[in-house]
C-alpha cells in the first residue's frame, strides 16, 4: 500500500524517504528563513518535515511554509483535536496523530474526514511513552500493534487509507519487534525511527542497529533518525544509512581517515569544515580526506576526488591523478573549484 503526501509517495515500491522534524516552535520565526532552512535540509537529503502545530497562531506561519516549502510539510497535533483541523486547511500535506490523545472518537473522525476532504495524508503515531492500556500478555509491542490496527479499522471504516503507521520505542529491541509484528499484520506504510534516541554518536548507534535491521528485511517506508541535535545531522544520518544499504543511490560519499600523529593535514577540521556543503552537493561522486601520505594515495586512487596532506602542504587528486597543491588555508575552495570544474 502507498500514502501520498504532496509530492511524496510512501510505501510500494517507492524509495524510502528521510524526515526529520523543526526544533524550535513556530512562534517568532521568520518563515522566509524557515524555508532557506527547509531548502538547506532538501539539498542534504531530506524528504520531508514536521512542524509541532500547537496554537491558532501557529496557522499563518505554517501555511505559508506549506505553500513555499519545496519538500511536503507535517503538521504533529498532539490532544487537541482542532489543531489538526487548523493545520489542514492551512495547507499541511501530512498530519501525525495519535488518536488515543485526541479524545472521544468522534474528534479522530472529523480529523480523518477534513484530511480526506484536502487529499492530505495522515500518520497514526504510537509511542511507547503514550501507551494505550496493555492487555494481559502483552507487551509494549503488541499493545502497539493491536492499538495500531484497531486505528487503522476505524480509518478504513470511514473510507480512508492515506494513511501511514509508526510504532515507536526508546528501546531498540521493542521498536524492531513492533516493526515486525505490524509488518506481519498489514500492508500499510511504516514510518521507523528510535524515539528519543539521545545525542548524534548514539542516536546513530542505536538508530543504525534498530533501522538498518528492519530496512535490511524490507520493512520501513520512510525514517527518521530521532537525535538530540541538529536537524541537519538526523538528514545527514538517515541519507547516509539509506545509501550504505544501497536503498538511495545519489549523493556524495565522504571517505576520510580518523587523523594520527602522522598526519600533515588536519582532516577532523577539514571534514567538520566541508561536510555539509559537500553533502549537499547533488553529484554522484566519492570525496577522500586524507591526513597523510601513508593511506592519502591509495586512497585517492579509488575516489573520485581527493585530498591529502603531505609535507607542508595539501595535493588534491582526480580520479587517482595528481591535479595540483595548495596551502592548507586555500584547501575548501580548491577542492570544491575541482568537483565544479567537473
Ligand atoms: S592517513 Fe595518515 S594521518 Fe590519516 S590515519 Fe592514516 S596514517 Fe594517520
Amino acid at each position: 500500500m502507498e500514502a501520498r503526501a504532496g509530492n511524496l509517495i510512501i510505501g510500494g515500491n517507492h524509495p524510502v524517504s528521510v524526515q526529520t522534524m523543526y526544533d524550535s516552535s513556530l512562534q517568532g520565526i521568520d518563515p522566509v528563513l524557515i524555508i532557506e532552512r527547509i531548502s538547506s535540509l532538501h539539498a542534504l537529503g531530506c524528504d520531508a518535515i514536521r512542524f509541532s502545530f500547537i496554537s491558532h497562531d501557529d496557522a499563518a506561519p505554517f501555511g505559508y511554509i506549506a505553500s513555499h516549502s519545496p519538500i511536503p510539510v507535517i503538521a504533529d497535533i498532539h490532544f487537541d483535536w482542532k489543531m489538526a483541523l487548523l493545520a489542514l486547511k492551512a495547507g499541511a500535506h501530512k498530519i501525525r496523530i495519535n488518536p488515543g490523545n485526541i479524545g472521544a472518537k468522534w474528534k479522530t473522525e472529523e480529523v480523518v474526514r477534513a484530511a480526506a476532504g484536502c487529499g492530505a495524508a495522515i500518520r497514526i503515531g504510537l509511542n511507547s511513552g503514550s501507551l494505550p492500556v496493555m492487555e494481559e500478555g502483552e507487551g509494549e509491542a503488541e499493545a502497539m500493534v493491536r492499538t495500531a490496527l484497531e486505528y487503522l479499522d476505524w480509518f478504513q471504516g470511514w473510507g480512508f487509507s492515506n494513511t501511514v503507521v509508526s510504532l515507536k520505542s526508546s528501546d531498540v529491541a521493542e521498536t524492531v519487534k513492533a516493526a515486525r509484528l505490524f509488518s506481519a499484520s498489514s500492508d500499510y506504510p511504516q514510518h521507523i525511527g528510535v524515539t528519543e534516541a539521545g545525542s548524534p554518536v548514539i542516536s546513530a548507534v542505536r538508530s543504525t542497529w534498530a533501522l538498518g535491521t528492519l530496512l535490511s528485511e524490507g520493512i520501513g517506508s520512510t525514517i527518521r533518525v530521532s537525535m538530540t541535535g541538529d536537524m541537519e545531522d538526523e538528514v545527514i544520518a538517515g541519507a547516509e544509512l539509506l545509501r550504505t544499504l544501497g536503498l538511495r543511490k545519489r549523493g556524495v560519499r565522504i571517505i576520510s581517515c580518523p587523523r594520527c600523529g602522522r598526519h600533515a593535514f588536519d582532516t577532523i577540521a577539514f571534514e567538520k569544515k566541508v561536510r555539509r556543503r559537500l553533502l549537499s552537493l547533488d553529484k554522484d561522486i566519492s570525496v577522500a580526506i586524507m591526513g597523510c601520505l601513508v593511506n592519502g594515495p591509495g586512497e585517492a586512487k579509488g575516489a573520485d576526488y581527493a585530498i591529502t596532506g603531505m609535507k607542508d602542504k595539501v595535493y588534491l587528486y582526480r580520479k587517482g591523478k595528481l591535479i595540483g597543491s595548495v596551502e592548507e588555508a586555500d584547501a575548501e575552495e580548491a577542492l570544491f573549484e575541482a568537483i565544479g570544474n567537473e
